[in-house]
């Protein structure tokens, strides 16, 4: 089974390495963009993929706020609430 279980120290810039084998995992390279949150006393670092925030898409996105949605779902919502 692999190490699931890293101890790492935070470096004097705040930073701390992501193990190669979580990179590797979830397709990490230098430069890629994560999505860093704070809940509780918990972090967690997602691959930051933008997908439609309600069904999950990956194309045609709008940025709404700090969401993405989709114009599929942009077209649904408009026709059932602005009827
Ligand atoms: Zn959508």
């Amino acid at each position: 089974m692999e190490n699931n279980n890293h101890i790492r120290h935070i470096d004097e810039l705040g930073r701390v390495v992501i193990p190669a084998n979580f990179r590797k995992a979830l397709s990490l390279e230098t430069d890629s963009p994560v999505s860093i949150n704070l809940q509780g006393n918990t972090i967690t670092i997602q691959a930051a993929t933008s997908r439609c925030a309600i069904c999950g898409k990956e194309d045609n996105l709008h940025n709404i706020g700090d969401k993405w949605i989709c114009q599929s779902c942009v077209d649904f919502i408009n026709h059932k609430f602005t009827k």
